[in-house]
């Protein structure tokens, strides 16, 4: 992710999520582009906001970024399509949602914002890739949408059940995904993460793994060829589900399960193996562009003579960061020298590491696979890479 800079005369920092510029105090915030956080002025006049670069243009806030402060949307009123019954002012990100919590429980609302700062992240990372993103709107039957909604109680951090409800699970069915709120919720999420013995669990993780499905049916399945090749590397996902579901809850995984998949999930079917390694290539990717944003710099070798030279971390094709000529080796290389930093900087605030997981060979292998879908380029896979 990158950072942004007002243009006022402090040039002041901004990030993905800002709402107002600290220095100068004006409104900031995404429009449909979803590519640049700016600054926008109010006109009195008439009641919009525009960009100084282009006054013609009238915005308006997202209704959710002006009633409740849960993104940070702009909406180009000259672009707004008006439909029927629905005088609904949604920003780019917003208008993928289907249900968004009960909002008559006030504690909903900051963990709405939490879903919602994930799913932009996760949206972020799509639209930069040039992933193709619908909402139902636009393509009713492949388009993607999301329910945010809870069966349980907020007050006691999602332990009750609530009578009136029916069952919510964090899921992805045909472009429609569901989050449980109780994700948002930190006490709920870290209890959940202990009792499966997880050791990464996160909202935008989440979010990762289910639009993850969602593209596995978008970029593969459609295509003979392309599901062919997926099974060589992920296995039959056509293996009964409910099947492997119970065989993995049964018994656990193998000791040497790492030298495969990236995490024990992964190993339950796999469709879940796809959507883990697709998760962790949109991190990878993510995190990446982070450092590429603050030239961060890196040498671990330990070595004095070559720490005297601090090399540049030596990310690939700069400007070419989503497309398809990056290769996948030099970005896989770049996290692996990478991700040792990450970890570094977490044991120095005596936190966890922030990645925990292994990439072995056949882990690049899989996610050289989605890297290479995702472009749409498997002629670019290499040959050594298939027949395994
Ligand atoms: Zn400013
Ligand atoms: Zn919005
Ligand atoms: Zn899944």
């Amino acid at each position: 992710m990158k950072t942004f800079r007002c243009s006022c005369d402090n040039k002041q920092l901004l990030f993905f999520e800002s709402s107002s510029c600290v220095s100068c105090q004006r409104v900031v915030g995404l429009d449909d582009a979803f590519n640049k956080v700016e600054p926008y002025d109010f006109d009195e006049e008439s009641g919009c906001y525009f960009k100084a670069r282009r006054p013609a243009a009238r915005y308006q806030k997202c209704d959710n970024n002006a009633d409740y402060n849960v993104c940070n949307g702009m909406v180009n009123l000259d672009d707004l399509v008006p439909e029927d019954g629905n005088d609904e002012v949604l920003c780019f990100a917003c208008r993928f949602n289907e249900t968004v919590p009960d909002l008559s429980i006030v504690e909903h609302i900051p963990l709405w914002k939490k879903m919602e700062a994930a799913k932009r992240r996760a949206l972020y990372t799509l639209k930069a890739l040039s992933l193709p993103l619908r909402n139902l709107r636009q393509d009713p039957e492949n388009g993607l949408s999301f329910d945010f909604t809870t069966d349980r109680d907020v007050n006691d951090h999602f332990v009750s059940k609530l009578d009136y409800s029916e069952s919510v699970f964090t899921g992805h069915d045909c472009g429609h995904i569901t989050i449980n709120l109780a994700e948002a919720d930190d006490v709920a999420r870290s209890q959940t993460k202990h009792a499966m013995n997880e050791r990464y669990r996160t909202l935008l993780g989440h979010f990762r793994h289910e639009l993850g499905h969602y593209y596995f049916d978008q970029l593969i399945v459609g295509s003979e060829r392309k599901h062919a090749l997926s099974k060589e590397y992920f296995g039959d996902d056509e293996l009964d589900y409910q099947e492997s579901l119970k065989k993995y809850y049964e018994n656990k995984p193998a000791d040497n399960w790492r030298d495969e998949f990236i995490s024990e999930y992964a190993t339950m079917h796999p469709y879940e193996d796809w959507a883990e390694t697709w998760a962790h290539y949109m991190h990878i990717m993510d995190t990446l562009e982070t450092a590429k944003n603050f030239s961060i710099t890196g040498s671990i070798t330990g070595d004095a003579a070559d720490a005297e030279e601090t090399d540049e971390l030596n990310l690939p094709q700069d400007s070419k960061f989503f497309y398809s000529q990056t290769s996948i080796t030099s970005v896989l290389d770049a996290w692996m020298e990478f991700s040792v930093i990450l970890n570094s900087l977490n044991r120095s605030m005596g936190m966890n590491d922030a990645y925990p997981f292994v990439l072995s060979q056949p882990v690049r292998e899989k996610i050289s696979f989605i890297h290479h879908a995702i472009h749409n380029k498997f002629s670019l896979i290499k040959s050594s890479e298939l027949g395994r």
